[in-house]
């Protein structure tokens, strides 16, 4: 496989990939490309058989890499995916590569409201879509019209409407072979200034509430119906609590941070940890929102409460 991959433009070997996530750990990919455009996307699926393991990564803003790394490939999109406009109708255009910031501030820029609460998530159009990212109030399923969709398996392109995604919760049912290649919002008409001041406003939020934008991954674990992870682990005690280099963070207890010693294997213990002691003291089985990616080891905390979670 390596040999007609590695001809095809872009792809390279041995890539580290903690530099292109927000936790900045990790180990290295087997193969790594950043796709310019739906063409060259083409070539690399070409060259890429079906049995291949393959991660599209975005800002890798909720995902945590193995320190073993990924024995696959990874695509990360750029080039045209990269870009945000918003038409004359209102309609706000994104690229799968994206970032949500941007999208925010295109959109406010043109007049137009209620894409402000991507300010405060610093992943991507590809990324939100699939997470159905959300906060403030709101999330990617009450804005987005429709998405188009490579599905790398059959190879088809398709606009899917928002309604084919099943949206819930952190939740759509986009299969893994499936990546966003771009994505159509509605957006209010508003005043410029009103728009621009929510993005200040929210960005003050975020600065004031949680930790930074590096070395986490932002909430660890969903919601469950009716409550808070955060407020769960909080009162469980656990703020501040450590494992090798990493700690659940004082500021947001559904934050696992980073230190510079820090390594992914510790994220996992910990996360895992975390979760069977707020399932033994409250009967709550939280559930990782972060993906993870690669071989971890097993500490078997992974296993507790499986049966009451389902
Ligand atoms: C400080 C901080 C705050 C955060 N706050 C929020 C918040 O308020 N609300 C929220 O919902 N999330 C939040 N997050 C999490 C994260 O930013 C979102 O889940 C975001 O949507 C992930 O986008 P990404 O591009 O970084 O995806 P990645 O982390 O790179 O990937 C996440 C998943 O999406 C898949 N994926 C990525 N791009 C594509 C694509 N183009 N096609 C198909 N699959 C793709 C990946 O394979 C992976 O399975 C926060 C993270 C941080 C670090």
């Amino acid at each position: 496989m390596s040999d007609r991959l590695l001809s095809t433009r872009g792809v390279r070997s041995d890539v580290d990939l903690a530099p292109m996530t927000t936790y900045k750990l990790g180990g290295t990919a087997d193969w790594f490309v950043e796709v310019e455009d739906e063409e060259h996307l083409t070539d690399v699926f070409t060259s890429t058989p079906d049995s291949a393991d393959v991660l599209m990564l975005g800002r890798g803003s909720n995902l945590l890499i193995s320190d073993a790394g990924y024995r696959g490939l990874v695509i990360r999109l750029s080039g045209e995916f990269l870009q945000t406009s918003v038409e004359p109708d209102g309609v706000v255009r994104a690229g799968g590569a994206a970032p949500l910031p941007r999208v925010a501030r295109a959109a406010a820029e043109a007049g137009r409201c209620g894409l402000e609460f991507y300010a405060g998530i610093p992943g991507t159009v590809g990324g939100a879509v699939v997470m159905n990212a959300g906060g403030h109030g709101s999330d990617t399923a009450a804005h987005l019209l429709s998405a188009r969709i490579f599905d790398r398996i059959t190879g088809d392109r398709s606009e899917r409407s928002v309604g084919a995604f099943d949206f819930a919760y952190r939740h759509s049912n986009l299969a893994p072979g499936e990546i966003v290649l771009s994505a159509r919002f509605s957006a209010e008409p508003c005043e410029r200034a009103a728009a621009e001041e929510r993005i200040r406003e929210i960005t003050r939020w975020r600065k004031e509430h949680q930790p930074g934008g590096t070395f986490n991954a932002g909430s660890v674990f969903k919601n469950p119906p009716g409550d808070a992870a955060g407020r769960l682990i909080d009162e469980a005690g656990l703020k501040g609590y450590r494992s090798g280099g990493v700690s659940v963070s004082e500021m947001h207890a559904n934050f696992i941070v980073a230190d510079e010693h820090a390594t992914a294997q510790d994220v996992w213990n910990l996360v895992w940890a975390v979760r069977r002691r707020v399932g033994e003291s409250t009967g709550i089985w939280l559930v990782p929102e972060i993906q993870f990616a690669g071989p971890f080891e097993r500490t078997g905390d992974e296993l507790t409460g499986l049966e009451a979670a389902g």
